[in-house]
This record gives C-alpha cells, structure tokens and sequence, in this order.
C-alpha cells in the first residue's frame, strides 16, 4: 500500500470549524502540522488542491528535477534522512521523503486533496476565519498559508499562443505523455528549472531553440553519489549526519557576505563560471551569448555541469531576441533593430518561473476591512512583519511570506523558523485566553523600512539585472537581507508588544498587549 492510497481523499467531510486551517502540503504544511501534532494541538485541517502531499516537488517532476542545495540541508531537522542517495538528491527522492514524513508524523490524517481553497474572510464580530473551498466551507481560528512562493507557474501571454497546434506546457507541470523524441522544441527561459531539464530535451529532441532573455551565470555542480557506507554511517550515528548538516549550513550561510557585504568577492566566483564557460563551449559567439553582463548572485546563481554543453551541440540555436508572437507551427522573435524571425517548432516548454510577486492565494484571503491582500499590497507593497503576519488580517500566518526567500541556503530552515513562530503565538493566543492576534501596523511598517534599508547594496537590488526578486517597481519583497540565524533568532519567541490583541470576552474591542 502507497503513502497515498492511506491519505484521505475528496470523499471525506470537511470539519465545520477547527482551531487551526492549514493550507498546502509542501515542506511549510507539513513542518506546521507535524510540529502542532508534537505540541499536542491536533484540531488541525490540511486543505491541499493537488491530488498527493509533496508541494514543489510532486509538480515539478520534469527531467533533471533535483534541489540545488544538498540534501542534508535542504530537508527537515525533525526528520532527518540517513539514505538521501545524492548530495543533491532527485525529485522523485525528496517527493517521497516528503510524503514518508507527512505520513510518519501523521500529517497525513488532516489533509484533505483535491480541496482548494477559494476564498478566505475574516469575520471580525466572531473573531474567526470563514474559509471557501471547492468542496465547501468552513471556519478556523487560525489560518496558516503554506501555499508557497514557487507553486503558481507564470506563462507569458504571448499573442498567437492559442493558435499554436503543437504540445505546448510549463515545466512545472511537464506532460510526461508527450514524446519529444525527433521533434523540434523551443524552450523558453533560461532560469533554475529550464538549465535542469535543457540537457535532457536535447537529447531527445532533432532541434532545440533556447529563447533567453537573460543569461545566467552557471557554476560547476558538485553533485555525487552518497557511498553506502556514508549512508550507514549516518543510520547508525545520528550525531554524524547532523555534523555533516552543520557544516552544509555553515558554509553556505558564509557566502551571505559575498551577496550582501561584499558584492565585489563575487568576482572570484564569476572567473570559476567564466572558466567553466570556456572549458564546455568552444564557439566564441555561442560563448558571447551565453556571457551574464551583471555582477554574479543579482539572479539566482544555476549550478551544472551538462547545460552548456548542451547548448554546443548541433541542432541547438540559443535566440537572444525578444520572443514576440507565435504562430500555429513557429515562434516569432524580434531584434532591437525590429528584424523578425521565424523559428518552425512542433512543442513550446515554459521554463518561466512562477508567480512569485503576485500569489494567488493573495487574491482571495479578505481581511478586517473585507479588503484583499493582494488590495492591500496593492497600496503598501508586499510586506509583513517576520515574512509571516500582516496587519489588518488577525490570526493569519503566511509562511515563506515577503522578504523569507534566500539566494544561498535552504528555504526549509526559514520554514521552521517561522513554523516554530506560529507555535509560539498559538501558545501566546491560549495562554492569555485571546481571540486575535495582529500585528501592529507602525510595528510593521518599521519592520519593513530597516529591511529595505538592508537590501540597499546586496547583489540582488545593486548587481545590475532585473529577476523575480523585485516587484513590479524594484522593490525586493522576496528575499531575506542577511543572515538566516538572524531570521531565527528574530522569531525564536513571540513578542506581544508587537502586536492589537482581543480577548475572548472583549471581542469587539481592540486592546494593547
Ligand atoms: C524546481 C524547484 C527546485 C527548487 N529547489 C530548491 C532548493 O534546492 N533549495 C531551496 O531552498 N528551495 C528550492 N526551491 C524552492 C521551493 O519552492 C521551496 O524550497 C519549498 O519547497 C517551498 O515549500 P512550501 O511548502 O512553502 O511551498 P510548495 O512546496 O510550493 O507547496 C505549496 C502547496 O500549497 C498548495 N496550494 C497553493 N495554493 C492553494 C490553494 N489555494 N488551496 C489549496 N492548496 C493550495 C499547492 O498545491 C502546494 O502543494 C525549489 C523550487 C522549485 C520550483
């Protein structure tokens, strides 16, 4: 029997209310609901729209797919893995630790699938949540997102695409029952997803054309398999594994400098990708087009070891030009000098991103004026205090929310920080006996200002390229500006003083800590 055949499905009922709703099951629903089930809160509901526990890594199940921080440390500390097989391990791997995880936890007994969550109100007369799904409603306490911030894939709304009568899809969703073997393929993007499975379309495929808007700068990856002693190793001493975790998690938090300090060390690691260009492409004009004009770490940094290969093989065109329309058997681009050009294909793969700046989930959760969250970012900008709350909407807690995402360590270690966080404020919210928590909005808005003022200089917001770290007015709502002890040690406890409480007998009137 599989991990799935013993989750619930669609057929089980809904609770009417529950203290907590969690939504998604990805590393930050599952951390969340497995730490409640630890601290004895088991009043719990799990409400997942995919059809399997597992988040980023049941959807992205393209060829190639694996994490780009090793496994030892991109996983959860609550439940480590003694037999990752790779230091990067695949995803079919991390899919099924996942899904162990939520099942030997016992996740798996909250969640509901195929149950989506469509609208989100808070009722500020009860003090409660008044949650919409697709298979009905409910109320909750508390509502915890952990929706996350690489779950909706965006595709550019190129004019013509409807009228394309080849295969076309997202890398996030790849149709593993399409063949590409023979065919000609267009790939458009070039980011963390499409360097992973370029190398395997072009085997496959009789053409590849890689449209690239910008290009990345590519590391060596130092990618190996784990000895089976190493692994028996870690069974039998734990201590070992959480050795080797440690000393993962230290060196990368170490390159925190290069990103934030001292941008201009960064130099050091573009002459290793320079190096590795010139050693993997010979051609100069492939080479100068594959050359980043900005300084290393501004976009994510891609580690591997066959893509620029890859893309020096026969029968592959690198397009630099803007993609500006498809046709219904080609992909049209642009030169600056408006010369277009027609490029025959039989597939189109989206390997651009996801809707990072502008969630979803942000458009249906209304808060206490009835406003969207989107609506209220809308005006303020993205923005929270700790990446988790926001003011205006009580007892709601987005995990991997704004300014959480890291451009050099595992997101896993700020999920936990941050689940540690809701822990510690559903345990301020019992103790004192109080109905809501939210957090102050000068709290908020200082919060936020200090964490502008940090990114000034990073590589991220002065490295010269614009990416998905910055909203649609330069502002970075994504990332973490330094490094992530400092985010740990931010929200080790919950502090009242910043934030309106109400008491259960008080309801209706807001009053201080
Ligand atoms: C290909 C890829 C590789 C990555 N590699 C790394 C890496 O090596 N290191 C790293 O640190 N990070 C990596 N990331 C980032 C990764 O997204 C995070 O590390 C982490 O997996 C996020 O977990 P999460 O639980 O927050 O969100 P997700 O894993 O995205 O889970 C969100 C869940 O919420 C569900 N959901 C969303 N909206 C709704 C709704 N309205 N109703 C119901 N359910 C909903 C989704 O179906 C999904 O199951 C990678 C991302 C991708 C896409």
């Amino acid at each position: 029997m599989t991990v799935l055949d013993q989750l619930p499905v669609a057929t089980r009922p809904l609770p009417s209310r529950v203290r907590v709703a969690v939504v998604g099951t990805g590393f930050a629903g599952i951390a969340t609901v497995a730490r409640l089930r630890a601290q004895g809160v088991d009043d719990v509901v799990v409400l997942e729209r995919g059809d399997d526990v597992g988040g980023t890594w049941r959807d992205n199940s393209y060829p190639g797919c694996a994490c780009d921080v090793p496994s030892h440390m991109y996983s959860l500390s609550f439940a480590p893995n003694p037999d990752w097989t790779r230091t990067f391990s695949p995803q079919p791997e991390i899919h099924a630790y996942l899904r162990r995880t939520a099942r030997t936890h016992g996740v798996h007994e909250h969640v509901h699938l195929r149950t989506e969550l469509t609208g989100a109100r808070w009722d500020d007369a009860r003090q409660v949540w008044h949650l919409q799904t697709s298979r009905g409603d409910l109320l909750a306490d508390v509502l915890v997102l952990g929706t996350g911030g690489l779950s909706d894939p965006s595709v550019p709304s190129l004019p013509g695409l409807d009228s394309f009568r080849g295969a076309t899809f997202h890398s996030a969703a790849w149709d593993h029952g399409h063949d590409l073997t023979g065919e000609r393929v267009a790939v458009v993007g070039t980011g963390a997803s499409a360097i992973q499975f370029v190398p395997h379309v072009q085997r496959a495929a009789a053409t590849l054309t890689l449209f690239q808007r910008t290009a990345p700068w590519v590391l060596p990856r130092r990618d190996r398999a784990i000895t089976r002693a190493e692994r028996a190793l870690f069974r039998r001493v734990p201590a070992a594994q959480k050795l080797n975790r440690a000393g993962i998690y230290a060196v990368r938090e170490s390159w925190i400098v290069g990103f934030t300090k001292q941008t201009s060390v960064m130099a050091v690691a573009e002459a290793v990708a320079r190096w590795h260009l010139r050693r993997q492409v010979p051609d100069p004009v492939l080479r100068d087009k594959l050359t980043p004009r900005y300084r290393l770490g501004c976009k994510r940094v891609l580690l591997s070891n066959d893509y620029y290969r890859a893309l020096s093989q026969p029968g592959v065109e690198v397009v630099t030009d803007a993609v500006v329309e498809v046709l219904p058997r080609a992909v049209v681009s642009q030169a600056s000098d408006g010369t277009r050009t027609t490029h025959e294909v039989d597939t189109i793969v989206f390997g651009t991103g996801f809707r990072v700046t502008d969630p979803p989930v942000a458009h249906v959760v209304r808060g206490r004026d009835g406003r969207t969250l989107a609506g209220h970012w809308a005006e303020h900008g993205m923005a929270a205090l700790h990446g988790a709350a926001i003011a205006g909407f009580p007892n709601l807690f987005f995990l991997v929310g704004p300014n959480t995402g890291l451009g050099h360590n595992s997101v896993v270690h700020v999920i936990e920080s941050q689940v540690g966080y809701v822990l510690a404020a559903l345990a301020h919210l019992d103790t004192r006996g109080l109905a809501s928590v939210e957090p102050r909005q000068d709290v908020q808005d200082a919060y936020n200002v200090q964490l502008q003022q940090d990114l000034q200089g990073t590589v991220w917001n002065a490295g010269g390229c614009s990416s998905w770290y910055l909203d649609a007015h330069g502002r970075n709502t994504t990332l973490w500006p330094t490094f992530t002890w400092t985010f740990r040690r931010q929200v080790r406890r919950f502090d009242p003083e910043e934030y309106l409480v109400r008491t259960r007998d008080e309801q209706s009137e807001q009053v201080p800590a």
